[in-house]
C-alpha cells in the first residue's frame, strides 16, 4: 500500500462492517472495499473475465459475459483445485485495483474494507491498522437471517469458512463492538475517527 494511512477493516459476516464503514465515509474517510472490487473484476467485461474464460472455459460465463457465479461456486466446491486456480487469477488483479483505488481516493485517509483479511494473510502487512467489527457469533447468525434470509446452516456453513472470532480479535489493533444497539457504533467510531487523524 502506499505510504498513506489506512485502516484495513474486517469482521465476520454479518458484524456490521458496511454500517460501520458506511459511518467512516460520513466522517470523511474514503472506503475501498475489496468484495466490491472482485465483483466488478468478475463482472460483465470485467478485466478478469478473459482469463477466467481462458482457464474454465465460456460455460463459466453468463449470458452478458459476467462470471456464473453459482456454476463457479459449485465447482469450487466440488474440485477444491479449482478455488486454487481462480484465487492466482483474482488475487494479484484485487490488490492492484485496490492500490489504484486506495492511491486515487480523496478522503482524508483510506478504510479498506477486507471480510478475508485475517484469513488471507498477505493484507495485513498491507494495512497502517487492522480494525475488527465484533460481535457475538449468535448475533451475526441472526442478522445475516435477517439481511439475506438465508437458512441458519447456510449461514453457519459460512462462518465456518472463516477464522473463529477470537482468532480475528487476537489479529487486532482497534475494536469496534457491535454486540448492541446500532446507536452504541457512534461513539466509538467518532474516537477511532479521532484517534486515526492523529496519524495524518
Ligand atoms: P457485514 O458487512 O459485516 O456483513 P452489515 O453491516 O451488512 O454486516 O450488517 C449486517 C446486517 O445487520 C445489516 O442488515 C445491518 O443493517 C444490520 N446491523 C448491523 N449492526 C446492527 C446493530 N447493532 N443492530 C441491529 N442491526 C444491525
Amino acid at each position: 500500500m502506499p505510504a498513506r494511512f489506512t485502516v484495513g477493516l474486517t469482521g465476520g459476516i454479518g458484524s456490521g462492517k458496511s454500517l460501520v464503514a458506511s459511518m467512516f465515509a460520513d466522517r470523511g474517510a474514503s472506503i475501498v472495499d475489496t468484495d466490491q472490487i472482485a465483483h466488478s473484476l468478475t463482472g460483465a467485461r470485467g478485466a478478469a473475465m478473459p482469463d477466467i474464460i481462458a482457464e474454465f472455459g465460456e460455460q463459466m460465463a453468463d449470458s452478458h459475459g459476467a462470471m456464473d457465479r453459482a456454476k463457479m461456486r459449485e465447482l469450487v466446491f466440488r474440485e477444491p483445485d479449482a478455488k486454487r486456480r481462480l484465487e492466482a487469477i483474482l488475487h494479484p488483479m484485487i490488490r492492484s485495483a485496490t492500490e489504484a483505488a486506495a492511491a486515487d481516493a480523496t478522503g482524508s485517509y483510506v478504510i479498506l474494507a477486507i471480510p478475508l483479511l485475517v484469513e488471507s494473510g498477505s493484507w495485513k502487512q498491507r494495512v497502517s491498522r487492522v480494525l475488527v467489527v465484533d460481535c457475538p457469533e449468535e448475533i451475526q447468525v441472526a442478522r445475516v437471517i435477517a439481511r439475506n434470509g438465508l437458512a441458519e446452516e447456510q449461514v453457519r456453513a459460512i462462518m465456518a469458512a472463516q477464522v473463529p472470532r477470537q482468532v480475528r480479535l487476537a489479529a487486532a489493533d482497534d475494536v469496534i463492538d457491535n454486540g448492541g444497539r446500532i446507536e452504541a457504533l457512534t461513539p466509538q467510531v467518532d474516537r477511532l475517527h479521532d484517534f486515526y487523524q492523529q496519524y495524518l
